[in-house]
């Protein structure tokens, strides 16, 4: 089979999103989880390395809109895929029901200081598009005040237009809006509630509500199906993802991100030259202050702030210094063995611990999976 690209998901409003024939639990040309690990993690990694350019360059802002049905998976998407970027420059947004303040304002108010600025990347855990969703499944808009004039237009389709508007006004000046539908089945979405009502440590996500809104799952298809439909453009696309399988969904998310990074293409700001020239000589009276030499600080300790970063820095160090001597399967081996500390351990105390659970992996570790 060949390899399955996001361009395979993506929709631009050229091509029409069918969702009755879209395949929730598509796995691309992977079989399983195992073979998606490995590209992950480097995703992780280089996306960690573009935003901090992105930050340091400061000239775009980026917005991640999250979209779903409930139990579609969207809080560990957003949770793996970012957990490795630097807290200054990202921030979640989470959009619940309006409150009154909000609600008393026109319905794209509370976008706006959410907005990232330039170099920032806003994320968006639901949206605006809520109002073209859930407010178009339970006809909202009829329980809202409105002057007369504009009684009998068509709220919903003004809706359409109005937000297409928005994000082409927010691209150029300066915001990208990529926006990701995480599509799950109606099977899925049972299995994942039931699994919510039975493990206990997932109880305090089962809510009535959830449940209720099951009952509209075919008016809800269809909005998403509209909404992509209608607001799809060649700048701001939808990526519809398949979230049946949860591994597959969180790594084409990282597909997705990296390549809006990459298509940005952030570059290290260049000192001006004459602050270059100051800096030069401040830098000889630094010196001379230290009698005209130094040692270099010591190394900060590892980044271990989350599972995503230690397994960039295996990789990282696999490739440096060749900890783990057999080839062949030196990079699987060395994720399993991350993947089980972690399991088994949760928190590591040093890379020591890490590096030496590769080295002990051997070569069957990866076969045995
Ligand atoms: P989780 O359940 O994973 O904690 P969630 O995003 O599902 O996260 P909830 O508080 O369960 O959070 O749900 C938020 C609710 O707010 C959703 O049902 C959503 O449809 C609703 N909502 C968001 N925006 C609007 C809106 N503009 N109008 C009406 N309802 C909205
Ligand atoms: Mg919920």
């Amino acid at each position: 089979m060949s390899r399955k690209t996001i361009e395979d998901y993506k929709y631009t409003g050229d091509t029409k999103f069918d969702i009755k024939g879209f395949k929730t639990d598509d796995t691309g040309e992977l079989l399983d989880r195992s073979e998606a690990v490995d590209e992950f993690v480097h995703n992780l990694l280089k996306i960690n390395k573009l935003q901090q350019k992105l930050y340091a360059e400061r000239k775009e802002g980026v917005i991640f809109v999250f979209q779903a049905m409930d139990a579609a998976g969207k809080d560990g998407v957003i949770r793996t895929v970012f957990n490795t970027l630097s807290p200054h420059g990202v921030k979640e947004f989470c959009f619940k029901v309006p409150s009154a303040e909000e609600a008393s304002h026109d319905y794209l108010w509370r976008f706006w200081q959410a907005l990232p600025a330039r170099g920032n990347i806003s994320i968006f855990n639901r949206s605006y598009y809520e109002d073209v969703l859930i407010g178009r499944v339970h006809e909202l808009w009829k329980k809202q005040v409105r002057p007369d004039r504009l009684q009998g237009i068509d709220i919903i389709e003004q809706r359409y237009e109005q937000i297409k508007e928005y994000e082409k006004y927010l691209f150029n000046t300066g915001t990208r809006v990529v926006k990701i539908f995480l599509n799950v089945s109606k099977d899925e979405q049972a299995r994942r509630f039931i699994s919510r009502i039975d493990e206990e440590r997932k109880n305090w996500k089962v809510s009535s509500g959830d449940i209720k809104e099951r009952n509209y799952w075919d008016s809800y298809m269809d909005a998403f199906e509209t909404m992509v439909n209608k607001t799809s453009t060649k700048n701001n696309p939808w990526y519809v993802v398949p979230a049946d399988k949860k591994w597959y969904a969180r790594l084409t998310v990282s597909r997705i991100v990296l390549k809006t990074l990459e298509e940005i293409d952030p570059k290290w700001p260049k000192v001006d030259e004459a602050d270059f020239e100051t800096v030069q000589e401040f830098r000889k009276e630094l010196m001379a202050s230290l009698g005209g030499t130094y040692e270099e600080a010591d190394k900060p300790l590892p980044e271990f702030a989350n599972p995503g970063i230690i397994a960039a820095q295996i990789v990282e160090n696999e490739e440096r210094s060749k900890i783990v001597a057999k080839k062949k399967r030196r990079k699987e081996s060395g994720f399993a063995a991350v993947e089980k500390l972690l399991k088994d351990k949760p928190v590591i105390s040093g890379l020591d611990e890490i590096v030496e659970a590769v080295a002990n992996a051997g070569e069957n570790y990866g076969n045995a999976e």
